[in-house]
Parts: C-alpha cells; sequence; structure tokens
C-alpha cells in the first residue's frame, strides 16, 4: 500500500454546500450572545468549523459548565456529552442536540439496569469496598449510579489520576463500559492483567466465579468503541515496514495489544498536542476517529500524518451531526421553536452533576 491508497482511505463526507454554510453563519448571527455551539473533536468539518468551543469529552465537560450568559447550548457531538452539558449548566439554559440518533455505541453497552444487577452481584460475592466508575461515554443515569455510590466519572484525559482516587478509597474498582479504557490504564498503573477480570452483563456473575471477583483488582465492563476497535496491532507493523521511521500514536480506546505496540498513547488533547508539536518531517500513524487525523493532516502539511487504519474509521454516530441541522436546528431557534432538547431528570441529573463534579475536582488537584 502507497501513501496514495492511505490518502484514498481517509476520505469520509462531502462538504456542505454553500448555500447551507450561509444559513448557518446569518442564524448564528442573529441568535448572537443567546447561543453557543459546543464541537467535540471528530465532528466533521463542515460542524467543527462553527463551534466557539471545541474539544474532547473532557474539556468539553469543563468549559460546559463555565457557560453562563447563554440561553442555547448547542452540542454539536453525541448523546452523552449533551446529558452531561444539560447536568452541568443552569436550568434556564437549554441543551440541544441537532440530531437525536446521534449516540455512542459504546455507551449504549451498559443500561443502568445491567449496572444495578451487576452491583448486587459483586456485593454477594464480596466484602472489599468497590468504588463504581464510569467512562464518560455513558449515560446519565450510570453517571448518576457512580454519585450515588460514592464513585465518580474518568475520560481518558484524566483515567490515571481518577483510578490513583479510587483506589485511595476501595479495595476495587468496577469501571464501565468500555474494557480497553480500564485496561491500558490499570496495566500502566501496573496492575496486573491477572487481577483484572471482564464483566459480560449477559452472564451470571459477568461469566466469573466468586473467586475471581475476590481475587479481582479491577473488574472490566465488557465493552468497548466501535471505532477504535478497528485500529489493530499488526497494522503498526505495516506501517513501521513502510516507514521505519513513523510513530504510532494511539487512544487508550485501542484494545491492549495496540496499545502495547504503540510509541504514545494518550487522549485526543494528547493526540493533537504531539503531532502539532512535533518537527517538521515526522511522520504519524494516528489510532483515533477519521475527522481528527485528517484535520491534523490538514493543519500539518510539513508532517506525513495518516490513519493507523488502512480502513476509513469515522465515528457513524458524530457523523449524524450535519451542517444541514444544525442550519435547521438554529433557524428553529430563531422561530422560537426548541426541538432535540437533551433534558435530564432533575433526579439523575443531581447525582450525575455529584459525580462530575467530583471528577473535576480530582482532575483541578
Ligand atoms: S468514537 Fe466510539 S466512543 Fe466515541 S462517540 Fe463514537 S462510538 Fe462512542
Amino acid at each position: 500500500m502507497d501513501t496514495q491508497d492511505l490518502t484514498v482511505a481517509n476520505i469520509t463526507g462531502e462538504d456542505a454546500s454553500v448555500e447551507t454554510i450561509q444559513r448557518i453563519k446569518d442564524a448564528k448571527e442573529k441568535l448572537g450572545d443567546k447561543l453557543i455551539i459546543l464541537g467535540h473533536y471528530y465532528q466533521r468539518d463542515e460542524v467543527f468549523q462553527f463551534a466557539d468551543i471545541f474539544g474532547d469529552s473532557f474539556e468539553l465537560s469543563r468549559k460546559a459548565a463555565l457557560v453562563k450568559n447563554a440561553k442555547y447550548i448547542i452540542f454539536c457531538g453525541v448523546h452523552f456529552m449533551a446529558e452531561s452539558a444539560d447536568v452541568l449548566t443552569s436550568d434556564e439554559q437549554i441543551v440541544i442536540l441537532p440530531d437525536l440518533k446521534a449516540g455512542c455505541s459504546m455507551a449504549d453497552m451498559a443500561n443502568i439496569e445491567q449496572v444495578e444487577d451487576a452491583w448486587e452481584e459483586i456485593a454477594s460475592a464480596t466484602d472489599d469496598t468497590v468504588i463504581p466508575i464510569t467512562y464518560m461515554n455513558s449515560t446519565a443515569a450510570i453517571k448518576a449510579f457512580c454519585g450515588r455510590n460514592g464513585g465518580t466519572v474518568c475520560t481518558s484525559s484524566n483515567a490515571e489520576k481518577i483510578f490513583n482516587w479510587a483506589f485511595e478509597k476501595g479495595k476495587k474498582l468496577f469501571f464501565f463500559p468500555d474494557q480497553h479504557l480500564g485496561r491500558n490504564t490499570a496495566y500502566k498503573m501496573g496492575i496486573p492483567l491477572e487481577k483484572m477480570i471482564v464483566w459480560d452483563p449477559f452472564e451470571d456473575f459477568g461469566g466469573n466465579t466468586e473467586k475471581a471477583i475476590q481475587d479481582a483488582q479491577i473488574l472490566l465492563w465488557k465493552g468497548h468503541c466501535s471505532v477504535h476497535q478497528h485500529f489493530k496491532s499488526q497494522y503498526a507493523d505495516m506501517f513501521r515496514k513502510m516507514y521505519p521511521e513513523i510513530k504510532i500514536l494511539a487512544h487508550p480506546e485501542c484494545n491492549f495489544e495496540t496499545i502495547q505496540n504503540a510509541d504514545f498513547v494518550g487522549s485526543t488533547s494528547y493526540i493533537i498536542n504531539q503531532v502539532n508539536n512535533s518537527p517538521a518531517g515526522s511522520k504519524w500513524a494516528v489510532g483515533t476517529e477519521i475527522n481528527l487525523v485528517n484535520r491534523l493532516a490538514h493543519e500539518n502539511p510539513d508532517k506525513f500524518v495518516t490513519s493507523l487504519s488502512p480502513y476509513s474509521c469515522h465515528c457513524s454516530t458524530m457523523y449524524r451531526i450535519s451542517a444541514d441541522g444544525l442550519a435547521s436546528t438554529l433557524e428553529n431557534l430563531l422561530e422560537g421553536k426548541v426541538e432535540n432538547q437533551i433534558k435530564v431528570p432533575d433526579d439523575i441529573a443531581k447525582d450525575a452533576r455529584l459525580a462530575l463534579s467530583r471528577m473535576l475536582d480530582i482532575s483541578a488537584k
């Protein structure tokens, strides 16, 4: 495979029409200070260019909490992110997701009933104190569960700090929904793989014996990201054969083998900084969502930046947010119509806020 093939594999989607772009600009101008648009790094460029605030899920949750004056917060991301924004902003502010089908396959892999059932089973198998930690990529109901039960939330930026905090409070950590982030983080902290078990929500006791639960330090929910699962360790070998000087840079949602075979591992923000701060002429194969990789390649023309997968790995749910959808959302607001509001029920929001606030406090230390 040559560079030409890789470039072709990296192409996703089409640009918005000039007319749509103008509709967004006009509506944005008319809405003025009443509006703020948050954009996740994985958004396609036709949407991302209109973000007033952009970042990964951690940065966006932190910044959403600081937005005080805007009445409308348009979240160009996925459902769980908009829920977190609603939890962290005031009751008067209205959070809108331009397309309600913009979910997250990983977040859908753990529902609150399954987590509550698992919690009871774990309590019946061990007397150890277990701290529940959920990845940001989970429903508000699951964040609320963690808030209620002495746990918190983590992101790929702060996972190690949060795990350290949890181990000061308890003997075991129950982590959901991404087994890979959990395993990669714990292993980096020195916890051996034998001390980690996978919890399959469709099996009694997660498919484990009571003894295995008692012996484990970390219980990892059997979930994963449908995008990051495509970055295989063998692709790292393939790129190194083609470009001996290339560096493999991967997000910790990739599987354990890929992470062990990477030169650098870190969150979305870490990945961006790593490429942006590298010298001209450096070569990078990046294991994360393709819109971000393409943007990095575009913004670093003096470097070779390509996806770690030869196949286009885009987040199909993020991709549901389009410039046309954004334009319609804004024009509806101009007509006084609020569509696709994300509103977390008060009782869930209260406990989810507790979990998120804990995370922000721990991260700030
Ligand atoms: S990239 Fe993966 S974890 Fe992120 S929103 Fe898409 S499916 Fe969810």
